[in-house]
């Protein structure tokens, strides 16, 4: 079992992927799913993403990112801040961000409590590149 996975399991549930805003999309992101989808720049800003004030954002469909069904459609290519919820660094900042995304999302293992989960996460994150 790897670090990651003492603290964290997807449950699949598609929560992180519901609500009309979506993560915020650099442009190593839009180059990335560009690639992935094998489509002109332009047309994949027209079909899939939108602009909240200066932000990219991946439009959304019926409350929910428009690349999700049942999953993730575009896996390989999705932004990174996709890929890193829910290990989110906030969560070393205090109890109360920890909380707050353990709400949100049923695969973070809460059972070995705050101290015991800070330090495993701290450890992944510092075996991480830097975004
Ligand atoms: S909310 Fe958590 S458990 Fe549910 S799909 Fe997202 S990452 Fe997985
Ligand atoms: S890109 Fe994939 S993981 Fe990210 S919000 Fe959309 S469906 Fe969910």
């Amino acid at each position: 079992m790897s670090g990651e996975q003492e603290i964290f399991q997807c449950r699949q549930c598609g929560h992180c992927c519901q609500g009309e805003t979506t993560v915020s999309l650099n442009p190593e992101d839009v180059a990335r799913l560009v690639a992935y989808l094998h489509l002109p720049l332009a047309e994949v800003q027209d079909k899939y993403l939108r602009l909240a004030g200066k932000v990219v954002q991946m439009k959304t469909v019926d409350g929910h990112c428009i690349f999700y069904n049942e999953g993730c459609t575009v896996h390989s290519g999705k932004p990174w801040r996709c890929s890193q919820w829910p290990l989110h660094p906030s969560m070393l900042d205090s109890q109360d961000n920890f909380e707050t995304i353990r709400q949100s999302c049923p695969g973070i293992k809460g059972e070995m409590g705050y101290a015991e989960f800070r330090a495993r996460l701290a450890l992944i994150l510092k075996s991480q590149p830097g975004k």
